[in-house]
């Protein structure tokens, strides 16, 4: 696997000043949590610290992480707070009301991290609703609410959850977080591009970024800041935990490990922004401690288990990822695609999955993760055979044969696949070779649309009709915007397709066009 410590780090490189600056970002993380510091009691603000809301995450049986951030002036660098770490209250309790506290206690607003506040809280009941607040001196935050997973060796008869990714801040409103809320699902997958790092106005259509491209702390900062800002995004967060994982727009366009989309950039120089970049996604997002970030380096593939029912895979597809081949171009699936050398997931990231993959007793495995993995190959007018994205999987086409044939092979119950990225929805039947029609179905991909990305869309894309007849596997497809609602049963999966008439004015109305069914133990889908 490539590490980027070691090609900062390389013995016998001279250590000139930018290569000091980025081993100074590597070493400077590891006090990020600010732990020793002094921490001050505000007796009051200037004006309301919770203005970013409350929000959960990366639930398990007995704990869920907490989170909110003090930022009275989001827009500002230092969110209007002063450089030094403040106490923030909480307390978890079983009413909405918050009269039955069940846990309670203080936290630390570090500075170094934004004044965020990361609380695992401990010692919860499995598969309960809980609900929770934070206060900071006479400042109390809104109640959010929460909930537990059901425990590991549980039968779980249900579950239901939302897939949510891409939403472009300027190319359309979060309308359809407000039929999200209305599902109330037990959780939710974010599965990136959860902001845009473009200047103001490149891809203006509704609203208007903040700024040039964001590139340092404080830059990534008021960009989240700004997205958070939104009512419906940062109520939805209050709802339910969510499970978060980035693509590539929370750092850089089509980036690949240490590479940037601009192949000028010196790949040190890439590293320490993308150290800005993953501190704050840590800081913003309601992860666990493990993920605390270390310079450009942060861990995010992990796993959860919803009880016997579904064992839960979330991915981190960029990370540890080898450069896009064909210089990132459509291509046909040629040598350089088939290279071995290519990898999406990076070694340590397949050993872990392929390990949970073998382990788990559950009836549903779902890898959340963020480009396509169905292999769907268009042809332009001038091209005589079909080319494909190599940002995606075909991209590493080794490697996603390899892994579909160990899902074969080792019998992994149900593996569904949940996908962003793409900005159009699509329900893809996947095979160890997606070209072989004639060869067993093995596992099933539910691709989400972008919530805002691309504006309102289409339903039926003049291509639409020669894509299906040109690829088998997919059962579904359409480009409107929207999310996908899954609801699982030990027998049953069915996701709702969820699209919005449109999201570049406001009174956008969801509808369900598409529901795909999966029954346990048989991979192919039903459309209707
Ligand atoms: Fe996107
Ligand atoms: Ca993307």
């Amino acid at each position: 696997m490539h590490d980027p410590l070691a090609s900062l780090l390389r013995p016998g490189q001279p250590l000139d000043r930018r290569t000091f600056a980025a081993y100074g970002a590597v070493l400077g993380a590891i006090p990020l949590l600010g732990r020793g510091d002094p921490v001050r009691r505000v007796r009051s603000f200037e004006s309301d610290p919770f203005t970013m809301g409350v929000a959960s995450g990366d639930p398990d049986a007995t704990s869920v992480v907490l989170w909110t951030r003090l930022a009275p002036r989001p827009f500002e660098p230092g969110g209007g707070m002063r450089d030094d770490s403040v106490a923030v209250a909480w307390e978890v309790a079983e009413d909405e009301a918050m009269t039955k506290v069940v846990r309670r206690g203080d936290a630390r607003a570090s500075a170094k991290l934004g004044h965020s506040v990361h609380v695992e809280v401990a010692g919860l009941l499995p598969d309960r609703w809980y609900w929770f607040r934070f206060t900071a001196g006479d400042a109390q935050s809104p109640v959010g609410c929460t909930r537990t997973l059901p425990a590991p060796d549980a039968d779980a008869a249900a579950m239901l959850f939302a897939v949510t990714s891409c939403q472009n801040w300027e190319q359309g409103l979060f309308t359809a977080y407000e039929q999200m809320a209305k599902d109330e699902p037990d959780f939710v997958f974010h599965l990136g591009d959860y902001i845009y790092e473009y200047a103001a106005g490149r891809n203006g259509k509704v609203r208007t970024h903040h700024g040039a491209e964001i590139q340092s702390v404080d830059d990534y900062r008021m960009r989240y800041a700004q997205y958070r800002s939104d009512p419906l995004l940062q109520r939805m967060h209050a709802r339910c935990p969510w499970f978060v994982t980035w693509d590539d727009h929370e750092v850089d366009n089509n980036y690949a490990d240490d590479v940037s989309e601009q192949k000028d950039v010196d790949p040190r120089d890439f590293l320490l922004r993308r150290a800005n970049a993953y501190q704050v996604y840590y800081e913003v997002m309601p992860l666990r401690v493990r993920s605390l970030p270390r310079g450009p380096k942060l861990q995010l593939y992990r796993q959860a288990s919803f009880g016997r029912l579904a064992e839960l895979l979330v991915l981190d597809t960029r990370q540890y990822r080898t450069d896009q081949p064909n210089g990132d171009r459509r291509s046909p699936l040629n040598s350089a695609t088939l290279d071995k050398r290519n990898t999406l997931l990076g070694g340590a990231q397949r050993v872990w999955l392929k390990q949970a993959l073998a382990e788990s007793r559950a009836t549903w495995n779902v890898l959340a993760q963020q480009v396509m993995m169905g292999m769907v190959g268009s042809m332009r007018k001038e091209e005589k055979v079909p080319h494909y994205s190599m940002d995606q999987w075909p991209g590493y086409a080794h490697e996603r044969v390899e892994l579909v044939r160990f899902l074969a092979e080792r019998r992994i119950a149900n593996p569904v696949v949940l996908t962003g990225d793409i900005h159009s929805n699509w329900c893809n039947e996947l095979r160890v070779d997606d070209l072989q029609p004639d060869t067993p179905v093995i596992a099933t991909e539910f691709v989400a649309t972008s919530l805002s990305s691309g504006g309102n869309g289409s339903d039926k894309p003049r291509d639409h009709d020669t894509l299906l007849a040109a690829n088998p596997g997919v059962k579904f497809h359409n480009r409107q915007r929207g999310y996908i609602r899954c609801a699982v049963t030990p027998k049953t999966w069915t996701s709702d397709y969820v699209v919005m008439d449109k999201v570049e004015q406001p009174g956008g109305v969801a509808s369900v066009r598409a529901k795909c069914t999966v029954e346990a133990g048989s991979p192919q889908v039903h459309v209707s």
